[in-house]
């Protein structure tokens, strides 16, 4: 395995003080979480005495995330459909006609405001694309942006909820409730989001999509397209509502077919030419092996996926 250079290290040690600092920022958010409503297919209960002993002596308890009998099956079952090939629309139109009762409709206090009753595109593909049915736990999933020219960073009321980017969102290694999805299942039907159709109506494929980690920061990069060719991308978790400073690092990127270059040589393949069978071929390895591929410092490296679940049925790569 290759070392970090001196340089990089210096760079993990710092992203990883400003991702610690902004947990502890989200601490706040986070009891509000754990007192607020659960995700669609999960319902709090009671799980024991709260880990801070001050807290803890006082009597003060902590409330998990568990699998809610009703609805939890309805997320394996979008989770394993989807895997499968079915499109979000077909997943809506499924759940209306069988009547399964929508995330406003099976938690009426969410909302509230809403008074339509059905399942709507949107509200599947959230579910399919949020972390915390793997069993962890996410930060930074959305972000509080005041309003107009004179917004005020940590202001109170006068901001305007906005969903952050996959990219940016802060996922915990730790599992910390039961999951309603493997690791493999939730990495597979991530990457057929990201191969939706252009403008042009071409599929862009992204042959490596969940594949590859920032070995800066840690995050999956994101495919991103660039002079008609698939790439990776990583953006460190910038917002554009944050000015970047000048100390932090700069995007990332790295052009896929350099990638399957690379990969045949870090998986003992001989050198030549990466056709698209090979390219799957590699990929399908790659997988298999439950391996991931950090870079940084144009460097690559093979490591083993962290916390890989057993893998479901369901977790064949669809197409
Ligand atoms: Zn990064």
């Amino acid at each position: 395995m290759v070392l970090l250079g001196a340089q990089a290290q210096r760079e993990v040690a710092r992203a990883r003080q400003r991702v610690l600092a902004a947990m502890r920022s989200q601490t706040r958010l986070q009891g509000r979480f754990l007192g607020g409503r659960p995700p669609y297919g999960y319902r709090l209960v009671d799980g024991g005495r709260h880990p801070n002993p001050v807290h803890g002596r006082w009597g003060r308890r902590v409330q998990v995330l568990a699998p809610d009998p009703v609805t939890a099956p309805w997320v394996r079952w979008m989770f394993a459909e989807r895997a499968q090939g079915r499109t979000v629309a077909s997943l809506a139109r499924e759940l209306n006609e069988r009547g399964v009762a929508c995330p406003s409709g099976a938690d009426p206090e969410r909302n509230a405001h809403r008074s339509g009753e059905r399942w709507i595109v949107r509200t599947v593909a959230m579910i399919l694309e949020n972390p915390r049915y793997t069993g962890r736990q996410v930060w930074n999933r959305s972000s509080t942006a005041g309003h107009g020219s004179g917004s005020r960073p940590g202001g109170r009321g006068s901001g305007v909820l906005r969903y952050n980017p996959v990219s940016e969102w802060e996922v915990s290694e730790r599992i910390v409730h039961e999951p309603l999805v493997d690791d493999e299942t939730f990495v597979a039907v991530q990457g057929m989001r990201v191969a939706k159709p252009a403008k042009d109506g071409e599929v862009r494929p992204y042959l490596l999509a969940g594949l590859i980690v920032c070995g800066l920061c840690g995050r999956r990069m994101d495919g991103h397209w660039v002079h008609g060719r698939a790439g990776y991308r990583c953006r460190h978790g910038f917002t554009s509502a944050k000015r970047r400073s000048d100390g932090e690092p700069r995007n990332i990127y790295i052009r896929e077919d350099h990638l399957l270059k690379a990969l045949l040589h870090l998986l003992g393949r001989a050198a030549g030419p990466v056709e698209k069978g090979v390219g799957k071929d590699l990929v399908d390895q790659v997988r298999e092996q439950h391996l991931q591929i950090h870079y940084s410092d144009q460097r690559l490296e093979m490591r083993p996926a962290p916390l890989m679940l057993k893998s479901a049925e369901t977790a064949r790569r669809p197409v």
